[in-house]
């Protein structure tokens, strides 16, 4: 369930049903303004809604001055130990100030911080992190490491009403995918607060995206959690923002930029489909609209499950065709495929939106389709809709691709059975 209570950082709303907001965190030294701003503006453009940055000493909290200022989006302040810290950035005009109130100096200094982000209408995140619950949780985080989590969320949570602030959200961050999971998902039903998900200290790009995408994709879905970060070990912030935005927008939360769909290749593959798709996926970068562009590995399915796509291409060994909602556009050689789907997608915006069809190759590339399909052929898209038509007449339970004959060997690499190297 979405949180019922929205705060603002700057001018981003979060929770209350507001879009899931991105965030990332600056891997600069913070006072270092021209490294830490030529960042900010890298993730803004990525799409981050709002950036945290580091405050652990006084000329960190001082370069907040100018941050603020200078930044396109609204700058948290991520502030550990040290009260003093956090009053200087709530000053300096920091959106939000992120802190952990059993960390912070004790009860009382955590009332200062909060007084004053009360009288400037700032609001705050309050996080706990696995590796740092308070002493008394010790125990409890050893035998139900979940509960540990979520007791020391509530009990900030508590102290935060008793000093009368509610404009907050709040993190509770495990190293455990299925301890974020269970926690967050035990929070959200106890709090009205907005939440911040993050599996932290999640790895590197490949591993920390997927532990990322199936911690936070599962809480999403079930609509808990109201900003997202994702933690990756990689100097370059701007990647954990396009992270996040492919969780989102696999989910259909949000949209941002083109949507790219490519087969997953097989043995009928017909071009070297790895390099093409990874060009596409660069140059779509360019591209503001959430267009959706498939890539074939080969024609013998016909256009099949790209039927919907905006634009796509499917290649065969010497010519490919480009081809948009499911009906053919164009033939053209195999090494200018690229090159002339993008000129399409210009011609359509050129066009305002609107596919533009030459009549005469619209209906060469549909000879050129009719004579590369198969429709005997038992691809991987044909298997699953005989896996589907068969499951759902059975009930799930018969082995389709037995009865079809066919038998599948794990014994050789895919990867060393491929046949196609672009030059
Ligand atoms: S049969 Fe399907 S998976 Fe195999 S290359 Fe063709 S489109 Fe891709």
């Amino acid at each position: 369930m979405a949180s019922q209570r929205q705060i603002h950082v700057g001018d981003v709303p979060i929770g209350g049903g507001a879009p899931v907001a991105v965030q990332t965190m600056t891997k600069t030294e913070t006072a270092n303004l021209t490294a830490t701003m030529s960042q900010i503006h890298r993730c803004a453009e990525a799409g981050a809604d709002v950036i945290r940055v580091a405050v652990p000493r006084d000329e960190d909290a001082e370069a907040l001055k100018t941050i603020v200022a200078q930044s396109p989006v609204p700058i948290i302040a991520d502030i550990h130990f040290n009260h003093t810290l956090a009053l200087k950035a709530l000053e300096n005009g920091a959106a939000c100030v992120r802190l952990n109130p059993g960390n912070i100096g004790g009860p009382d200094k955590v009332a200062e911080v909060v007084a004053l982000a009360n009288r400037l209408g700032t609001p705050m995140r309050i996080g706990v992190n696995s590796g740092s619950l308070p002493r008394h949780l010790r125990e409890l985080e050893y035998t139900n490491p979940v509960e540990a989590l979520v007791t020391a969320a509530t009990e900030f949570v508590e102290l935060m009403e008793r000093l009368d602030f509610t404009n907050f959200k709040v993190s509770m961050k495990s190293t455990s995918v299925p301890n974020t999971i269970a926690s967050n998902r035990l929070l959200a039903e106890r709090i009205p607060y907005p939440l911040h998900l993050g599996v932290t200290e999640a790895g590197t790009k490949w591993a920390g995206s997927l532990k990322s995408a199936v911690g936070l994709g599962t809480l999403l879905a079930d609509g808990v959690g109201d900003t997202i970060r994702i933690s990756l070990s990689t100097f370059h912030a701007e990647e954990e923002v396009k992270v996040a935005w492919e969780i989102l927008k696999a989910l259909k939360l949000r949209e941002r930029g083109p949507v790219l769909i490519a087969c997953p290749t097989c043995g009928r593959l017909q071009f070297d489909m790895d390099s093409v798709v990874a060009e596409i996926e660069q140059r779509l970068e360019a591209y503001a609209d959430p267009i959706e562009v498939s890539v074939l590995g080969c024609a013998v399915n016909g256009i099949g499950e790209a039927r919907h796509a905006d634009f796509g291409i499917t290649g065969a060994k010497d010519a490919g065709m480009i081809f948009s909602k499911g009906e053919p556009l164009k033939k053209v050689p195999t090494e200018r495929l690229v090159d002339e789907l993008f000129a399409e997608i210009d011609r359509y915006y050129a066009a305002g939106k609107t596919v533009v069809r030459d009549a005469r190759q619209a209906a060469e590339a549909a000879q050129w389709l009719a004579e590369n399909e198969d429709a005997e052929a038992m691809t991987p898209e044909r298997l699953a809709a005989l896996e589907d038509a068969a499951s759902e007449a059975s009930g799930g339970g018969e082995d389709v691709l037995a009865a079809a004959g066919v038998r599948l060997s794990e014994d050789v690499s895919p990867v060393q059975g491929r046949r196609f190297t672009r030059s």
